[in-house]
């Protein structure tokens, strides 16, 4: 993180009057919660702002301030002069609608916290020890200052928990703590965040688990393990593809096992996979050579082809760094 890139863009985002803020698919806790921490403190700063994703916001993050504010891009006709691109290694991350807005925006502002990030923004404030995007947001708040007003709290201490798997993850620091304590007594609702994150699933979404446990595989003397989800068995049990959220801690849960798989069919011919790694490998560099990226510990990609063919592919590259 460079502090000369840090301060341009506090000087970046008080000049703008417009400003654009996209994050990734498939939205988790922490590309929501910084994007709409950021953009409710840019609005109270008098500013307009949009902020886009192009997939729906999850059910158990429909409790987000402001997250009814989040548009689809391809409804975005005029694109500000300024996006800022939150919780994304590189452009595309954000699909393909933003990935074109290149040409006709001045300037990319990258906020993220992945190893694989590619310094795509014009500006960029990439911070790999910090275990969310954000704890970036907050350290940039205070700097612009912006009151962390109750909602804010709230978006920011929901990008902590989810993406520290409430702070049990090797990425959880003493900082991330101090700062999950900070944003309580600035008035984060815990009980809401606990309710909707934890104890509000769909009993749909514990019926998959029923039809995801049988698929459980070892290999590599019990180092690897996974499991996969069809289409078909989303359509039986009228689960959606957020509810296997979580999925993959189960085969990272298991003693012995170092890396954790989940292997999910997408509508079309592709297969989301998910890595998870206790101690020694490092799932970033195995997700990029499918061209997807994220952490040492947790990472993702997306892979076109047939459920078994991209299992095997994928086992056999994880069994290679093991
Ligand atoms: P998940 O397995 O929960 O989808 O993602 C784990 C981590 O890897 C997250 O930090 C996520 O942003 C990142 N990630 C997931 N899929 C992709 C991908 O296709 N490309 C990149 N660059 N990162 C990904
Ligand atoms: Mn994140």
């Amino acid at each position: 993180m460079t502090m000369t890139d840090f301060d341009k863009i506090v000087e970046a985002l008080a000049a703008a009057d417009d400003i654009t803020i996209a994050s990734h698919v498939i939205p988790d806790g922490d590309c929501l919660g910084s994007m709409l921490a950021l953009a409710i403190s840019l609005e109270e700063l008098g500013k307009k702002v949009v902020v886009v994703n192009a997939d729906s916001v999850p059910d158990m993050l429909k409790f987000l301030p402001s997250q009814e504010k989040i548009t689809l891009p391809e409804k975005v006709t005029n694109v500000s002069p300024l996006l800022v691109m939150v919780d994304c290694t590189d452009l595309e991350r954000a699909g393909e609608t933003v990935s074109q807005w290149k040409p006709k925006v001045k300037q990319i502002i990258n906020i993220d916290h992945h190893v694989s990030n590619s310094y795509f923004g014009h500006l960029n404030l990439v911070d790999s020890k910090a275990a969310a995007t954000a704890e970036i947001i907050y350290s940039l708040l205070l700097k612009i200052p912006a009151t962390i007003t109750p909602e804010v709290a709230t978006c920011l201490y929901t990008g902590l928990a989810t993406d520290t798997g409430s702070f049990q993850y090797e990425n959880c620091t003493a900082k991330t703590l101090r700062l999950a304590a900070n944003l309580m007594e600035q008035g984060a609702d815990i009980p809401l965040i606990r309710e909707y994150l934890w104890e509000r699933k769909p009993l749909s979404s514990i019926k998959l688990l029923t039809h995801a446990l049988p698929t459980l595989t070892l290999s590599h003397d019990g180092k690897v393990a996974w499991m996969s989800v069809t289409q078909e068995v989303l359509d039986k049990i009228g689960s959606l593809l957020q509810h296997t959220e979580g999925l993959v801690n189960y085969p990272r849960s298991i003693e012995g096992v170092e890396v954790g798989l989940l292997f999910r069919e997408l509508p079309d011919n592709q297969i989301k996979v998910s890595f998870r790694s206790k101690k020694n490998v490092d799932v970033d560099k195995v997700a990029a050579q499918f061209g997807g990226g994220g952490h040492k510990r947790a990472a993702g990609c997306t892979i076109k082809g047939d459920l078994e063919t991209v299992i095997k592919k994928v086992v056999s590259s994880v069994g290679e760094v093991l």
